[in-house]
């Protein structure tokens, strides 16, 4: 899309209105909340990707969590799954911070960039594939903005699989066959750019202990190694 920007594609997704389920759940969570969030405002809208422009690693996971990236307004944010992830690229030299609660809180993404497959939180965490196909465009709209990636660190087969699809809607893939989801699998995406795979950091995996802080690290170390990062 000519004279697209990363803040054009947050502004798109901030107010779509594409799929009315997930909308209409995003919309009910922000109304009821949960009680230790109930003194906040919610955010309520679909969460865009957020990071550094120039990023060479590109990180995609699930959706937003509803009372997470649903209600701060910024992916992987104020929820478990977060402290996990941004705690390990803080380790990793992808960010300036361990934490991530809130908009404003200075966290800053070095050399990486954040996203999702869907941007607006599905219940269950399980959104439907024509909601995952609904929100492609923005997904490679973002791939678009971010020509210096080099390494995709991929969360969960969702993330793969979404991701994935993206590419081979632009012919940059192979239109048959899946790429095999394990944790630390990677593959060759050609033009120097590789895709690495992980367990979700998601309470389910992280709590019983499917994917510990040393595994992620591990993956980490292996896209560092990738870009040239000592
Ligand atoms: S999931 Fe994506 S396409 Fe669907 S409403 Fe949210 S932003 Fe729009």
């Amino acid at each position: 899309m000519s004279g697209d920007s990363l803040a054009r594609v947050a502004r798109d997704v901030a107010r779509c209105e594409r799929c009315p389920r997930l909308r209409e759940w995003c919309r009910l969570v922000a109304r009821t909340r949960v009680r230790r969030f109930q003194g906040q405002e919610y955010w309520g809208r679909p969460v865009p990707g957020f990071g550094d422009p120039a990023a060479r690693l590109l990180v995609v996971g699930l959706a937003p969590a509803a009372h997470g990236g649903n209600r701060t307004g910024r992916v992987f944010t104020g929820d478990r799954s977060g402290d996990f992830l941004f705690a390990a690229l803080f380790r990793a030299g992808f960010a300036n911070q361990p934490t991530s609660v809130a908009r404003g809180d200075g966290l800053e993404l070095r050399d990486c960039y954040v996203t999702a497959v869907v941007k607006s939180a599905p219940p269950d965490n399980k959104p439907l594939p024509e909601e995952v196909l609904n929100c492609r465009e923005y997904l490679a709209r973002e791939w678009a903005l971010l020509p210096r990636v080099r390494a995709v660190l991929a969360l969960g087969r969702i993330g793969l699989e979404g991701f994935a699809a993206m590419l081979r809607e632009q012919g940059r893939m192979p239109a048959r066959g899946r790429l095999a989801f394990g944790h630390g699998l990677a593959h060759d995406l050609g033009e120097g750019r590789r895709l690495f795979c992980s367990f979700h950091p998601s309470q389910q995996n992280t709590f019983t202990g499917k994917l510990t802080a040393a595994d992620l690290d591990r993956v980490l170390r292996a896209v560092r190694r990738h870009l040239g990062r000592p």
